[in-house]
């Protein structure tokens, strides 16, 4: 078993929906008739902004975290523009600089295309000396089942036993074995539909009080997350002491 640190990757959180208003200072929306629903395992195209002399939130793409399993938030950025493999990559460099301390696997909506721009990359390569890029479960089924690289490499829950740290074997009431995901590989989608309910709040914000809000609220989750987890340990321990007095 792989103890290094298990981080699920960074996943977009588009700050504004296609069918909100369009106030004359904001960015000009996407036709909905002209444009095309981006498939995860597909490039994004920057679009041009109308605005590009002062802050406004909707112009940020996107909200970029970085999750562990357990829901703990590790990180946050903003991309200015779309999430391309690129700044993804960028984003995981200022968090994880050192490579010792790399996770064993990043989870990302777009794996697949993350790693063929690191297989092809100079600056990005050490990468896979360290971590492997997996889909999560929830967008891999969307994924092309004719992408060799996908199917062999990003797939988050291989059952011919080629990934024994992210499939474990249990047996259920019956005493019958079952494969397991050891990981959830959702964290972060559950984050963000978490996060989506301050959508309204966010893009009315300036920069400063988007940023200090974003972070304020992140953390406070996060120390939530760990309060749970503690309050969680400390009731196991005490079924472990009353199971001894027994
Ligand atoms: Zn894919």
């Amino acid at each position: 078993m792989n103890h290094r640190q298990q981080v699920l990757g960074g996943y977009r959180r588009a700050l504004r929906r296609l069918d909100d208003e369009n106030l004359p200072w904001m960015p000009e929306a996407p036709n909905l008739n002209q444009q095309q629903v981006q498939q995860h395992d597909e490039e994004q195209v920057p679009r041009a902004s109308r605005s590009k002399d002062c802050f406004i939130p909707p112009r940020f793409y996107c909200v970029e975290t970085l999750c562990a399993p357990c829901g703990v938030v590790v990180a946050w950025d903003k991309f200015p523009k779309a999430e391309s493999p690129t700044n993804i990559m960028d984003f995981l460099q200022r968090v994880y600089p050192e490579q010792g301390r790399r996770p064993a696997y990043i989870c990302i909506d777009k794996a697949c295309l993350v790693l063929k721009t690191v297989a092809n990359s100079d600056t990005y390569r050490a990468w896979l000396d360290t971590s492997r890029f997996i889909v999560d479960a929830y967008h891999y089924s969307n994924h092309r089942a004719t992408d060799e690289v996908c199917r062999k490499w990003c797939n988050p829950a291989p059952l011919d036993g080629s990934a024994p740290n992210l499939v474990i074997t249990e047996r259920n009431a019956r005493g019958q074995l079952y494969y397991k995901r050891a990981f959830n590989t959702q964290a972060c989608e559950q984050l963000n539909a978490w996060l989506g309910g301050f959508e309204p709040i966010l893009k009315r914000m300036t920069a400063g009080n988007f940023n200090w809000f974003l972070h304020t609220m992140l953390f406070y989750h996060t120390m939530q997350v760990i309060r749970k987890q503690n309050q969680r340990r400390r009731d196991e321990d005490e079924d472990d002491q009353d199971d001894e007095v027994i």
